[in-house]
């Protein structure tokens, strides 16, 4: 999809592109400013492989801070290339041919494939739209078995917004104690929460701390997604194997970017940044959700957090391909169909909602003219 847009815009076509999972802004002028001063003092060697002692000092304090989660940052922090390598690299140090790993359907596309090429099998668990996209945890409980190793959650989530509520991340904790497997907590897009929602860190919850590998990263909370720059906080053991993978593939982050994100993440001009960039998306999210309703046809969700909507558009059309593809060539606008994200997602859109307001406006007028006019 990205790609179509790509050529389409090339050819001079007017597309609004609700497709990529990109912040709707420019990086803060101060972080860019550390990354310049960065460079210039110098900063252009390797890196420790775990990340610069700095960042991860910076990134500790901000996990006892925000999350709850106490991690020595000499030993239970690595900084990745992006939160992608986090998980990547969690899964190979961690999941063995054969083993099980429970994910939820839809979820994020990252995540299956990592876990195939660790040999491992994908045990799929419903969320269920009526919920807001929550679980049911007596489906993680009767997915478990002998040889699960994981559970991977992603709260708030990509593709459908929907944020876990504490209960159930607390009986989901009960459950990876109980069976004693582990969890990765995907929490990208931890600070972006709307109508008061709280983001948990499962991580901080008792008897969890070993057993959790939580991923976050800088692309989603600071704008920064072209930095790549993620981390991945587990214990000792789980981090020095998650180092090997890392050491032999990535060497490490570049030492520029980690400087820039470590002044960043002890600046309170980025925390300023990330409570008004939420105050945006949450008004970007109520025009998508009101755009959306006028549409005969189609629900929606609320999304409680992440920047995406996932609009049901089945009774319309069935397959998310065909939807998408037809708002591409008569709505000009560009979407990502739902089973992408897992056969669950099918007869679903998502829609990033990280757009000026003006373009948001301009999409979902041309998506109701369009599904109008069928
Ligand atoms: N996890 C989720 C749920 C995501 O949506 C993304 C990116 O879109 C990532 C992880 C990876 O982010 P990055 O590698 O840019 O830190």
């Amino acid at each position: 999809m990205v790609s179509k847009v790509k050529e389409l815009k090339g050819r001079g076509i007017d597309v609004i592109s609700l497709g990529a999972g990109e912040p709707g802004f420019v990086t803060p002028e101060h972080i860019r400013e550390f990354a310049k001063k960065a460079l210039d003092e110098g900063s252009t060697f390797y890196s420790d492989s775990a990340g610069i002692l700095e960042l991860r000092t910076a990134i500790a304090e901000k996990l006892e801070r925000d999350n709850g989660i106490e991690a020595d940052p000499g030993s239970e922090i690595l900084v990745t290339v992006g939160g992608k390598e986090a998980i990547f690299a969690t899964i190979m140090a961690t999941v063995n041919p054969g083993d099980e790993v429970i994910l939820t359907d839809p979820c994020w596309v990252s995540y299956e494939p990592c876990v195939t090429f660790a040999g491992g099998v994908p045990v799929k668990i419903p969320l269920y739209e009526e919920k807001g996209f929550g679980v049911n945890v007596s489906d993680v409980e009767k997915s478990m078995t002998s040889r699960t190793k994981m559970i991977i959650i992603n709260s708030p989530n990509n593709p459908t917004g929907g944020v876990l509520e504490q209960k159930d991340l607390e009986r989901i904790a009960g459950i990876v104690v109980e069976n004693n497997v582990f969890i990765l907590s995907d929490e990208l897009y931890e600070y972006l929460v709307y109508d008061g929602m709280k983001h948990h860190s499962i991580g901080s919850f008792p008897e969890m701390k070993d057993r959790t590998i939580t991923v976050n990263g800088f692309s989603k909370a600071f704008a920064m997604t072209g930095w790549r720059l993620g981390y991945m906080v587990a214990n000792k053991r789980i981090v020095e194997r998650a180092k090997v993978i890392h050491e032999h593939s990535v060497t490490g982050p570049s030492t520029f970017a980690q400087k820039a994100a470590a002044l960043a993440l002890q600046d309170e001009r980025s925390w300023k940044f990330v409570k008004e960039m939420n105050h945006d998306y949450q008004r970007r999210r109520d025009m998508v959700m009101d755009g959306l309703t006028k549409i005969q046809g189609v629900s929606c969700a609320k999304p409680r957090g992440a920047f995406y909507a996932f609009p049901d558009f089945s009774t319309l059309e069935k397959s998310s391909v065909t939807m998408s593809e037809l708002l591409l060539e008569k709505a000009r606008v560009a979407t990502i169909p739902g089973v992408g994200f897992g056969k669950l997602g099918e007869g679903h859109l998502r829609l990033t909602f990280t757009n000026p307001d003006d373009e948001l406006r301009e999409a979902l007028q041309r998506i109701r003219q369009t599904i109008q006019s069928l």
